[in-house]
């Protein structure tokens, strides 16, 4: 039995991504030791803002870094950076900003519900958040049009959440912020990639540490020195509400030390096996249909697609991903596409052996229908 367990808590098996409902991620052993030592000592935290943020800077390749409690908090932070600079009374004052530089643009198509809203985390920094043109068409005018002396920084959101055709690419928004001498920030929170932004000519880029980096409740801001240094004093004011503790920021550490040496294109081949095995299992179900599909968002995660037809078993996806969630353990899966009849299995969050356990119960289900 796991911790969670002894407190009368379920088990779960999370088949369904780095979701925050389910915890995100689980970190490396190595990570937890690491973040135990940390935890049992004490260090000067300004200190230890600093050398982490060197440290994080690194592996991004920006001029300086900022540790965070997630992504979050790495929007409202460098928004508040945007808005105030290095001036201490204006970081005191903030989220009251009348008076402030302040209007944040983002794409209507951006303007996405990750967990909670985008546009509550800049107006959480001080921001005034400016959605500009329709939320299946963004063109670079309306962009432009909407940039006046109030606007503080333009923010672009990369991620599958947001609308994946229509809007202005990084690269007309790189060229708008240079051109008007605005920063842009970019949204990269569970992106794989951690140099990518930066060299496409972003001020700032926001990265989660539990998504792609697998570490513990973290996050960082990479970017320009200037403004990375405001970023760093809002922990006197908004950031200490959102404040890291030493374990985390050096479980981040470790955990960025780990993924940067990890093979990736062994792991991916890996979890591509596993999935070609369960699609196989599968496939001898009669009413389901499986295949292996990449990440929508072009990203290298190849997961398992189980088709759920109606017509033969007589139960929609909603009936199947119910049974599979009420079961013990819990098996979550990835539900994007349920409306269209389809359950995703994602094979980055499965522990050795739990596609077994996965298709054990699949089968089950499919059989208790009579
Ligand atoms: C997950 C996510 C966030 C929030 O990240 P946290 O680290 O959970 O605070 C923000 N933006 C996008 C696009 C995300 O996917």
């Amino acid at each position: 039995m796991n911790i969670y367990e002894n407190m009368g808590l379920k088990k779960v098996i999370n088949a369904s991504g780095k979701m925050t409902t389910l915890g995100v991620s689980t970190i490396d052993k190595n990570v937890g030791d690491y973040m135990k030592e940390a935890a049992m000592n004490f260090v000067k935290m300004d200190n230890l803002i600093k050398k982490s943020g060197d440290i994080l800077s690194q592996y991004t390749g920006g001029e300086g870094s900022c540790v965070t409690l997630g992504s979050s908090a790495g929007i409202a932070i460098s928004i508040a950076a945007c808005i105030t600079g290095k001036d201490i009374a204006k970081i005191e004052k903030l989220p009251l900003n009348e008076g402030l530089k302040n209007e944040v643009i983002i794409q209507k198509g951006h303007a996405i519900n990750f967990g909670a809203p985008i546009i509550q985390m800049i107006r959480l920094g001080g921001g005034i958040p400016i959605e500009v043109g329709q939320s299946n068409k963004v063109e670079p005018f309306h962009i432009e049009e909407a940039i006046n002396e109030k606007t503080a920084a333009l923010i672009y959101i990369k991620s599958h959440h947001t609308v994946q055709k229509g809007m202005t690419s990084i690269k007309d928004m790189v060229n708008i912020a240079k051109e008007y001498q605005i920063p842009l920030i970019i949204d990269a929170a569970a992106e794989e990639d951690l140099k990518k932004y930066i060299g496409l000519g972003a001020d700032l880029v926001i990265y989660s540490g539990g998504k792609a980096i697998e570490g513990p409740t973290s996050g960082f801001i990479t970017g320009r020195k200037d403004l990375i240094e405001c970023c760093q004093l809002q922990y006197k004011g908004i950031g200490r509400a959102m404040k890291t503790g030493k374990e985390n920021i050096m479980g981040l550490l470790k955990a960025i030390e780990i993924y940067n040496q990890k093979d990736m294109e062994a792991s991916i081949k890996v979890q591509k096996q596993r999935m070609e095995w369960l699609i196989k299992q599968i496939n001898t179900i009669n009413g389901l249909e499986a295949s292996v599909i990449q990440d929508e968002a072009g990203r290298c995660i190849y997961r398992a697609k189980v088709k759920i037809n109606s017509d033969i078993l007589g139960v929609d996806a909603y009936y199947i991903i119910r049974e599979l969630e009420n079961g013990n353990p819990s098996i979550y899966t990835r539900n994007h596409y349920a409306n269209i009849g389809i359950i995703n299995i994602d094979p980055r969050p499965l522990k050795d052996g739990e596609e077994k356990i996965i298709f054990e119960r699949l089968k089950d289900i499919i059989k208790n229908l009579g």
